[in-house]
């Protein structure tokens, strides 16, 4: 599917898998399977260490070594799972018969809440996390778009004053750091409402597990987002919520995809709903 900043591809079933590729932005969401189409992907973010979001982060970096792509990948995760999986990728190498002299472990990079720090291999991106309620600990993301703006007191000027000034040692611009996608991972649902400014995004991609009235106790009990909860959010940030686009991920595998589209129309409201974009 497109939207103004990024085309969003890939797949998000709950338990199966998830990986969400933003093409546009070198950016993949998790790597719970690793297509083919991921592999010219510099960057990837695991939100958290469940296999159905993180299993294929290794295939990711080994079919790239295999198809000869030289630059090295860049694996953003949580800072408090890195040991955790510097640990997996060493014991999986070994498991496959690597000699401890030819190891050698991936880039990992660990991200903390409130941190903004550029994308390796696209310096006009920023990258912030924040931390999300699920059953294991797990973070969230916004990318943000970095330019320098002419500070508006000298948006009349003719490119001559312009040069004058920057060769005075004026500064003459301000940074901007325009939100374009935010990324929920999995999470509960009163984890939106914690970190607000995800609707300040040009893009929301949160989970929405569990959509059944029925479902609303389980949903809590596993650490996941109820539909509800998103109308509940959507309903109290009402003319905040900037967001062209509000990609719904995640589903349980026991909705049909009749079920899901019929629960989308009933229970988000209907001021949003041209936003609301279900990922199957
Ligand atoms: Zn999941
Ligand atoms: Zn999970």
């Amino acid at each position: 599917m497109n939207t103004s900043c990024t085309s969003v591809v890939g797949f998000s079933i709950s338990g199966l898998a998830t990986y969400i590729q933003l093409p546009e932005l070198d950016f993949c969401i998790d790597m719970g399977e690793c297509p083919l189409s991921a592999t010219s992907l510099n960057h990837v973010f695991l939100t958290h260490a469940h296999g159905d979001h993180a299993r294929c982060l290794m295939r990711h970096h080994s079919l790239r070594k295999m198809m000869g792509v030289e630059r090295e990948s860049v694996y953003y995760m949580p800072e408090r799972i890195c040991d955790g999986a510097r640990d997996w990728i060493r014991a999986e190498a070994m498991f496959e018969g690597v000699p401890e002299n030819k190891f050698r472990y991936p880039e990992i990079v660990g991200v903390s809440a409130g941190e903004l720090q550029f994308l390796e291999h696209r310096k006009d991106l920023a990258l912030e996390a924040f931390e999300v309620k699920h059953s294991i600990h797990a973070m969230g993301g916004t990318i943000y778009h970095y330019k320098k703006k002419l500070k508006e007191e000298y948006l009349g000027k003719t490119p001559d004053e312009i040069i004058k000034l920057r060769e005075s040692g004026t500064e003459i611009t301000r940074e901007v750091y325009d939100p374009l996608v935010s990324f929920m991972g999995d999470c509960m649902g009163e984890s939106l409402l914690e970190n607000q400014r995800v609707f300040q995004s040009k893009v929301l991609i949160t989970e929405c597990t569990f959509l059944a009235p029925e479902d609303y106790e389980m949903s809590h009990k596993k650490g996941h987002t109820h539909i509800s909860q998103i109308a509940d959010a959507l309903n109290r940030m009402g003319d905040q919520v900037k967001c062209e686009k509000i990609i719904l991920a995640h589903f349980s595998m026991k909705y049909s995809e009749k079920y899901i589209r019929e629960m989308i129309a009933k229970e988000i409201p209907e001021k949003f709903l041209d936003r609301i974009v279900a990922f199957i």
